[in-house]
């Protein structure tokens, strides 16, 4: 099921945000390469995580720099590579009225899925996040956690070989965290999913790699364990966090 490849690289991406005399440089020469695998995008707030996927994802002009996948600039891709992104925004707000189902019919109908598999899609989806049962429930009655549950389903419609997800465990309960990151694993033998978070436990056990961002620099980018050894060896993913960020930052 897989493509034949599935490699995004992010080159020298710099970002800069201006209005009147202010400008804030909320990316720094940001450069990677990331092949099939789950990577935690671990930061404080304001490090930029939120910038980079807006940029990647199409939803954001860079400054400098350019994102490819599969070697190709995803801004002459354009429609191409929309086909092969699933996107869960940080924040993101629902339709009270529309049901579970009506919502992610509606955006598979925005992603131009063929009609004919949308309703077995929408199944599919809401399956792997566990919310096959209340698909007719409105989200009026849906819990925060089911609400985001409901949101990374709407990500993962048509099967995207590329899957960003930004503070996806927001609001979701610690049973919920786990199914999610759960879910996510399981997902990603195939495909590219990059999740950002402030949470360490997120992608503690999870992440096959980490890519550690601070004030818009890639601080570093290895596996969790060679992270540890690296910046506090003998501790947890959660001591590097602290190494790294600061006490203060969490
Ligand atoms: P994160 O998602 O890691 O919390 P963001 O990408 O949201 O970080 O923000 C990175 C930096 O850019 C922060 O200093 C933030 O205040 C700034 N920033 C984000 N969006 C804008 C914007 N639209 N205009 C100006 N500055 C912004
Ligand atoms: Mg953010």
């Amino acid at each position: 099921m897989s493509a034949p490849e599935s490699i995004m690289e992010l080159r020298r991406l710099t970002k800069i945000y201006r209005s009147g005399k202010e400008s804030k440089k909320a990316l720094d020469g940001i450069s990677f390469t990331l092949g099939p695998g789950l990577y935690g995008l671990l930061g404080p707030n304001g490090a930029g995580k939120s910038t980079m996927m807006n940029i990647i994802t199409g939803n954001l002009d860079a400054t400098g720099g350019k994102v490819l996948w599969n070697g190709k600039n995803i801004v002459r891709l354009g429609a191409r590579f929309r086909r092969v992104l699933g996107y869960m925004p940080q924040q993101q707000s629902l339709y009270d009225s529309f049901t579970g189902r009506r919502f992610l019919l509606y955006l598979a109908a925005l992603k131009e899925l063929p009609r004919a598999d949308a309703a077995k899609e929408v199944e599919r989806t809401a399956a792997l996040v566990h919310l096959e049962t209340e698909l007719d429930k409105r989200l009026a009655a849906y819990s925060g956690g089911m609400k985001q549950r409901l949101l990374a389903a709407a990500a993962l419609l048509g099967d995207p070989q590329l899957l960003i997800m930004d503070e996806p465990t927001a609001g979701l309960d610690p049973k919920e965290r786990v199914r999610l990151r759960a879910a996510l694993a399981e997902l990603a033998h195939d495909r590219v999913i990059l999740v950002a978070t402030h949470v360490v436990s997120d992608v503690e056990h999870v992440a096959n790699e980490i890519l550690l961002l601070k004030e818009g620099k890639l601080v570093d980018h290895a596996p969790p364990a060679q992270l540890i050894e690296k910046y506090a060896p003998g501790g947890t993913l959660e001591d590097v966090y602290l190494a790294i960020f600061g006490e203060d930052e969490t």
